[in-house]
Order: structure tokens, then sequence, then C-alpha cells
């Protein structure tokens, strides 16, 4: 899939609401490709005392719901399609989940696409 694609989903699934006082969800979106070419979403849940997620959590939740576990493509964005990197516990996760993500393309930027190897380079096992 084009990535750009990939990140218009990702917008098209931003929705930023507050919950509650403390709790707000839906300011960043996930959209990833697997590699038997399904498309899953997901978005962040911010909610206090650490107990939410990343939208990506969200999206591979979705996809392990699905059985399957290797990712190609993922993204995240946020509103005005503000590109966002997985965050260094995404990072790990995102492999943790299947070695083989490790080359999975990832959008970090407008126009810019690395390999989870290339922000992932040192790893514990
Ligand atoms: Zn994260």
């Amino acid at each position: 899939m084009e990535i750009n694609q990939l990140k218009d989903l990702a917008m098209s699934k931003v929705n930023p609401q507050k919950l509650t006082e403390n709790c707000y969800v839906g300011s960043v979106a996930c959209a990833l490709v697997t590699e038997q070419g399904n498309v899953y979403t997901g978005v962040c849940i911010d909610a206090p005392s650490g107990m939410g997620f990343c939208a990506e959590h969200a999206a591979i939740a979705q996809m392990i719901t699905n059985n399957e576990t290797r990712i190609t493509q993922i993204v995240a964005a946020g509103p005005e399609g503000k590109i966002y990197p997985p965050c260094g516990r995404c990072r790990e996760f995102i492999y943790q989940i299947n070695p083989k993500n490790i080359e999975a393309e990832i959008l970090v930027e407008e126009n810019k696409v690395v390999s989870l190897e290339e922000i992932l380079p040192y790893r514990w096992n």
C-alpha cells in the first residue's frame, strides 16, 4: 500500500475527545498493514496514572484479535496530519510480537519512511 494512503486512513480516525476530567481519547490514530494485506486501526487512550495506551497499541490489539502479528507498514498521525514516530515502548512492542516486524516500514515524518531496525538498533534479545 502507498504509505500516504495509510497516513490518510490514520488521519481519518483522529477524533480527539475528552471523556472525563482526566481522560482524553483519539488525539492520535494509527493504521497498519499486515503481511496478509489487511489493515487495522486504533486510537490512543490517555487516562490518568499511566492507564492509557498508544494508538499503535490499539491497532496492534485489533490485529492480534484477528490472528495476525506480522506488520509491513505502520503510521501514526495526529490532528492536522502531524506524523508521530512510535514511542520507545511501541518500538519494542512491535518487535516483541513478531521479530520479523524489524523490517516493517514506518512513516516517521512527512515523506520519510524508515524500517523498525533503523529506530530500534540495539535490541536486548
Ligand atoms: Zn507508543
